[in-house]
This record gives C-alpha cells, structure tokens and sequence, in this order.
C-alpha cells in the first residue's frame, strides 16, 4: 500500500482519463447521511446508471446500520452488549461476523503491544465527553485490573467468546467503523463498481482511481477548524483513518479528556494530537491510529514502521509533523495486501 500512495502521486498525470472512456450518461453519485454509528458517513461512487448507483448506496448505509445493530455498545439489544452481559459466567456461542472482529482486534492488541485493547471499556465506560463525566481515580484502580485483552478468550472450533473474570467489558468503537467501511466497499464491489470511496467519520477507504487521478484525502490539522488540513495524501486503492484528541473531548483543570483510553492507566492518552495510518483496509488503519496516542511518537513509529503494509502521520504535541518510513518518496516497494 506504500507504494499506491507514491505511485499514485507519481504517476496520475500518466494514467488512463476514466471520463474520456466512459458512457456520456455515466456519473459520480454521491450521498451524505448522518447518525449511523454516531457519525457521518459518506458515499461516493462511478455510475453508469443512476438508479443502480443510488440502490447499490441503501446497501451500503444498510450494511452500516447492520453493523451499528450488533456492536454498538449503546444499544442494549446488540450482539456486543449481550456479551458484555454473560460472557463473564461461561463460553458464549456468538456470530461468525463478530468472532472474526474480536480475533482482529486480538492481533491489533499484540502488533501495538496493547495500546489498541478493546477491554479498554472495563474502565472505558465510566466517560461521558459530551457530559464532561470522568470516573475518579478509586474508581479507575477498582476497574483497571479488568482492562487486559488477554482476558477475552476466543475458541475458534466452537466460535466461544468467554470473559476470564467479571468486570471485563469490550467496546468495539476503536474498530468498528473502519470495519462497517470495509463491508461498504465490499458491497459495492460485489455489485461491480471499481471507483469509489466510503467513509464513516475519520474512517475511509477508496477503490480505483477519480478521473485518472488519485482521490486527494486531506488530514485535518488538529487545533484548526474543519476545513483546515495540514496535509492532503494522493490515494488509489487504500484506506485511511485519522484519530485526534479534538472528537469528543472535555477540558478541565488544563487538562483535555478525550476518547482514547491508555489500558495501562485507564486515563486519557494524550501523547499526540492525531495519528493517521494509510493501509490496505479500514479495519487496520481505523485499529492501528490509537497507538499512537498510548505510546507517543517515537515508539508508535517504531511499531508502525515494523508492520509492512502500512504508513503513517502522526502530530505530535508541539504541532510538528512526523512521517513513517514509507512516506518518503521512492522507497516503496509493495508488499501483497495481507488478510485485513
Ligand atoms: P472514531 O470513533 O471517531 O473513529 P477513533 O478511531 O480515534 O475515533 O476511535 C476512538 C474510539 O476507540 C473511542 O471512542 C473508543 O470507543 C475506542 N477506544 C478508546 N481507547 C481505546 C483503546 N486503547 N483501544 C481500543 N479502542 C479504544
Ligand atoms: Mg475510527
């Protein structure tokens, strides 16, 4: 994927004009719709046909919401939340769809030597930002000895998930929009579109090329507004995903409390201001941009210049800008995508 950034950026100007080959009636459809998984999402697709574009983006925002169903953490009724429930008192037979989520989430636990540990939430649940509710520190060392991704047990041959002790709760909200990206775009692969690009809040990935061109994605800069970016990455066949400290926060006493949680303390982990990571699928880069934020710069990058199929760019504290390895021009040479 290193490589698709540079070659993209390299060679667009080289590269086949997909307006000059297409149908007259041939057209960029695009859809914004708010409030699935909390978050924006947005659908943007090649079409030769109106009607078949617009029915392939309800599949799209129908598989979201699937999604959202099962793993959201704030609604009682969803897969996740019955596991929160009982899988403390025994093996709980659950979905092929989450098994598979959870054994991710897993190895992103052991890549980032536990910075991304969805048992954050054993701790995790006691913040409400847009409430400015933080749990006090009693609170914090009572619940801390059940953050431990080594205390969610999965059996592959019975697809069991299992809880080692009470108290342990898992959120997916690290995952589990890049996740709901990547069956957008595999819905819309099944149904033949090869240009495209979905996106769930700082969560996105793209098929194809836009005209010829790489899809500009720009990385917002963390202490400006919106529209302001601190730079735009050329994309062809790529996700990336942005965390910063400036989505749900609260500051108090000069200090900001925002939603990504250090398993090791159970306190906000502050140590930059974003991370975004450029990867094969959404799933990876959305799980791989809180390390960062647990392990500060130099040693995330370490780990993130270990994991071939990556990149990333993180801000530090200071406001200035680090790039991994592969960001630098020339370097890459393409490793083949591995599973997401
Ligand atoms: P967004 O939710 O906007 O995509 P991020 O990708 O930065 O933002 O993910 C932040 C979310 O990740 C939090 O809201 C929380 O659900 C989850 N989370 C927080 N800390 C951790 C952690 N250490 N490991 C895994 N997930 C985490
Ligand atoms: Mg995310």
């Amino acid at each position: 994927m290193k490589a698709r950034v540079l070659m993209s950026a390299l060679c667009f100007a080289a590269a086949a004009s997909l307006a000059g080959a297409a149908p007259a009636h041939a057209e960029w459809v695009n859809r914004v719709t708010d409030g699935i998984m909390g978050t924006r999402i947005t659908v943007e697709l090649w079409s030769e046909e109106h009607a078949k574009a617009e029915a392939a983006i309800d599949a799209v925002l129908d598989e979201m919401r699937h999604v959202d169903e099962s793993m959201s953490t704030y609604k009682p009724t969803s897969e996740v939340s019955l596991v929160n429930a009982k899988a403390a008192d025994g093996p709980m037979h659950i979905s092929k769809e989450l098994f598979d989520l959870l054994v991710k989430a897993k190895e992103y636990s052991v890549v980032t030597d536990g910075a991304f540990d969805i048992t954050y939430a054993s701790v995790g649940y006691m913040y409400n930002f847009p409430k400015h509710v933080r749990p006090d520190e009693t609170q914090i060392a009572k619940a801390l000895p059940a953050v431990d991704y080594r205390h969610v047990i999965l059996d592959a041959k019975n697809q069991t998930v299992q809880f080692s002790q009470k108290g342990v709760r898992i959120d997916l909200g690290g995952i589990a929009k890049g996740y709901s990206v990547d069956r957008g775009i595999d819905v819309l692969k099944a149904r033949g579109f090869t240009h495209a690009y979905v996106s769930a809040g700082g969560d996105s990935r793209i098929i194809g090329d836009r005209f010829g061109k790489p899809w500009m994605v720009g990385i917002r800069d963390p202490r400006k507004g919106e529209g302001e970016v601190i730079a735009s990455v050329p994309l062809v066949d790529a996700a990336i995903s942005t965390s910063g400290d400036y989505e749900r926060f609260f500051d108090e006493g000069g200090v900001r409390y925002h939603h990504i949680i250090d398993p090791h303390t159970g306190h906000s982990a502050s140590k930059v201001r974003s991370a975004t990571i450029i990867g094969p699928y959404a799933t990876r880069t959305d799980g791989l941009s809180k390390t960062a934020f647990v392990l500060g710069p130099e040693k995330a990058m370490e780990i993130y210049n270990r994991i071939d199929d990556i990149d990333a760019i993180v801000v530090k504290l200071d406001g200035t800008v680090v790039f991994s390895k592969g960001m630098q021009r020339g370097k890459a040479t393409p490793p083949p995508p591995p599973p997401r």
